[in-house]
């Protein structure tokens, strides 16, 4: 799967049989229709909006709506989406990433695909890289990342990204599905009716 700063992929929901779903607010849907639009979503490694702000506190509560499992799956090749540029890196990360990998700059750079300007904050733009997948510091056999203390702040974030200033989360893990879902309940019952 990708991981990435910001995601405006907009799901094909016909091509899923869930064309009826168009036009509709995630809140309004049933709670199967909630599930059925996580399947098509993981197996098209989009990120669903959340509808709310990227703000701190938005995260941080969000994060907290479920539980990482390690799996790894963030950090492996989705089967379905084989042109999957990887994970995104800040070019500021490096410096912290080749401290505690102990690969140079130079040998990074290497391993890396030059990315967009992203956007990490409301007002700053900088440019980014792509690590491959499998994410090469991933240590498959003992399922932890090698760079835990130093790895990019996509990764800190995860299953989470940006659609423009919106929150989105990636529903292709547990945890991802139980944040969807914790959060759409909450929101039912702040957001009012039409
Ligand atoms: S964020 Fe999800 S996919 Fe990544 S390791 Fe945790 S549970 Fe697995
Ligand atoms: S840097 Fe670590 S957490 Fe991020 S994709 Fe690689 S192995 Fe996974």
């Amino acid at each position: 799967m990708d991981k990435h700063v910001h995601n405006r992929v907009k799901l094909d929901l016909k091509k899923h049989n869930l064309g009826h779903l168009e036009g509709k607010r995630t809140i309004d849907l049933t709670d199967e229709e909630i599930e059925q639009l996580m399947d098509a979503a993981a197996a098209d490694d989009i990120a669903l909006s959340l509808g709310i702000l990227w703000s701190r506190v938005n995260v941080r509560k969000a994060l907290d709506e479920g539980k990482c499992e390690n799996c790894g799956r963030c950090c492996n090749p989705n089967p379905n989406r084989p042109d999957s540029p990887g994970v995104e890196v800040f070019e500021a990360e490096l410096d912290a990433i080749s401290a505690a990998s102990r690969i140079p700059i130079e040998k990074l750079l290497q391993m890396t695909t030059k990315g967009a300007e992203a956007k990490p904050g409301p007002t700053t733009r900088e440019p980014t890289r792509w690590l491959p997948l499998p994410c090469p510091f991933r240590n498959q056999a003992e399922h932890r990342c090698e760079i835990h203390e130093s790895n990019p702040v996509v990764c800190r974030l995860y299953p989470f990204s940006m659609s423009g200033e919106i929150l989105a989360v990636h529903v292709d893990c547990a945890y991802g599905k139980d944040v969807f879902r914790n959060m759409i309940k909450e929101l039912r019952h702040v957001i009012p009716d039409r």
